[in-house]
């Protein structure tokens, strides 16, 4: 891979990575010891992945790439913090990845979480677990003021808020995707199938 990495082309690379990984034949690049020497002094991954920590979630599995290959922060639900936001501009600004994914999912226990706050049968205890979850009820509540109802409905919603929330708050992200150096991607992965499919997209051509 000597071209440098365009926006198109790493969402492609991403797809290509994931139709193996659902066709149950990954080709598991850069996975070895090898690769594992040529990144010591330097990471240039081509995207970096904003998605949920679930356990059925693991980045590099289901995109069939290795080390180097991907910039991963997670957390549960994919709920934009500082921390979080500070992490994507690392990848933007820094190491100078052309894509960011955001990647959410189907059955996503933070969601579930989100609603039922809403309907009064939340049932945990932590305090920082209701910090998290509190970021989610709005898009729940944005969703029920028109009409949606179903877990994949604030699902999808969630993904498309959390893509707009990341141009709005970061000033170094917006202006790369208006530079045309940066495309930002909102999926959605499908637990059964291990398939990821497109929810929003900014600055990439499909
Ligand atoms: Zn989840």
């Amino acid at each position: 891979m000597n071209q440098p990495w365009t926006t198109d082309r790493a969402w492609q690379q991403l797809l290509t990575g994931n139709r193996n990984f659902v066709a149950g034949s990954p080709a598991h690049e850069h996975q070895d010891a090898k690769k594992r020497q040529e990144l010591v002094e330097e990471q240039t991954p081509f995207a970096a992945v904003f998605g949920c920590s679930d356990s059925r979630l693991a980045a590099e599995m289901i995109f069939d790439v290795g080390l180097g290959d991907l910039f991963v922060v997670r957390n549960a639900g994919q709920v934009l913090a500082e921390t979080i936001l500070g992490s994507l501009e690392f990848a933007v600004e820094v190491l100078k990845v052309p894509l960011i994914v955001v990647l959410g999912h189907d059955q996503c226990g933070a969601i579930k979480a989100g609603m039922s706050v809403q309907t009064g049968t939340a049932n945990f205890a932590g305090e920082f677990i209701a910090n998290l979850v509190n970021r989610i009820t709005p898009t729940i509540e944005q969703g029920l003021s028109v009409g949606e109802t179903t877990i994949e409905e604030f699902t999808s919603r969630h993904i498309r808020e959390t893509v707009s929330e990341l141009v709005q708050r970061s000033e170094i992200i917006r202006e790369a995707v208006k530079a045309g150096k940066l495309g930002i991607v909102g999926a959605e992965y499908k637990l059964g199938l291990g398939e990821v499919q497109l929810a929003e997209s900014l600055g990439i051509s499909k």
